[in-house]
């Protein structure tokens, strides 16, 4: 029952501000930004302007450090992409103290 409205390009759900094209922020930025662009999952080739998805096209081989060098899937121009990756540690959660079986009440002298 997401009420979020679906990204035209991307199919992400977008939870910010809605940008001509019913774009997301991200796709917004791949469509109209002539510099860098940074994307989660999706490159886009410096020639032609061709959005690829970097799992959805197989192209996982770019999804490690550093990156790595692909071919565009529409015209063929070989470009280079950076990946960053971000590690998220998640720790066990905290151990409770359990208190002893019988701890409940208090000492038996403590009221006498
Ligand atoms: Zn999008
Ligand atoms: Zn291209």
């Amino acid at each position: 029952m997401s009420s979020f409205p679906k990204c035209s390009n991307c199919g992400g759900l977008i939870i910010g501000h809605i940008w001509p094209n019913r774009s997301c922020y991200d796709c917004h930025e791949l469509e109209t930004e002539d510099g860098e662009v940074t994307n989660h999952e999706r490159i886009r080739c410096p020639k032609c302007g061709h959005q690829e998805d970097v799992f959805e096209s197989e192209k996982y081989h770019l999804a490690k450090e550093d990156g790595g060098e692909t071919s565009c899937g529409e015209c063929g121009h070989d470009y280079f992409v950076n990946c960053y990756i971000t590690y998220t540690f998640t720790s066990p959660e905290r151990i409770q103290d359990v208190p002893a079986a019988s701890g409940k009440g208090e000492p038996c002298d403590a009221r006498r």
